[in-house]
């Protein structure tokens, strides 16, 4: 897509600390990133968000997902990490090419985990009812 940075990333029209690639994905350093060695795995073709990325890509994608996070938290010594990936603008999505981010976490990093709600069980249950009336 032609006004897409992260297209423009794979083709090398712009510059990015890439970390690793094979065939079907590459891995850059995040330009603001949450943590150090926080990363993002972009497929090399362009996908609007997951639900446009073709599953037969699926296996591919967690072994490189793997190895890179792998060497990532082996080279910032992190203790944890996380897997994230924003889809829809409500979502936290600000660039429309598919992507994950790697994110690694130290022990009294001080980042804040999600909040969480309040839902009676009857609510809970309710949700769980309209998804399983959606075919
Ligand atoms: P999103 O919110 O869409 O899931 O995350 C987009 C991520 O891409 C953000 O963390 C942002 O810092 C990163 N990003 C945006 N533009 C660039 C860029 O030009 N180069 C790199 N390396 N990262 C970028
Ligand atoms: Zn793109």
């Amino acid at each position: 897509m032609t006004d897409c940075i992260f297209c423009k990333i794979v083709s090398r029209e712009l510059p990015a600390e890439i970390i690793g690639e094979d065939e079907n994905f590459i891995c850059f350093l995040d330009i603001k990133p949450i943590a150090k060695g926080h990363a993002l795995i972009v497929p090399k073709k362009h996908y609007k968000d997951i639900l446009e990325f073709p599953t037969d890509m699926e296996l591919d994608f967690f072994a490189f997902l793997q190895k890179m996070t792998k060497k990532i938290i082996a080279a910032v010594g992190a203790h944890g990490y996380n897997i994230g990936m924003n889809n829809g603008a409500a979502a936290g999505q600000v660039i429309f090419h598919q992507h994950t981010h790697i994110i690694p976490r130290f022990n009294d990093d001080g980042l804040v985990s999600w909040p969480s709600k309040e839902l009676s069980p009857e609510e809970i249950a309710e949700i769980k009812q309209q998804i399983l009336n959606v075919h």
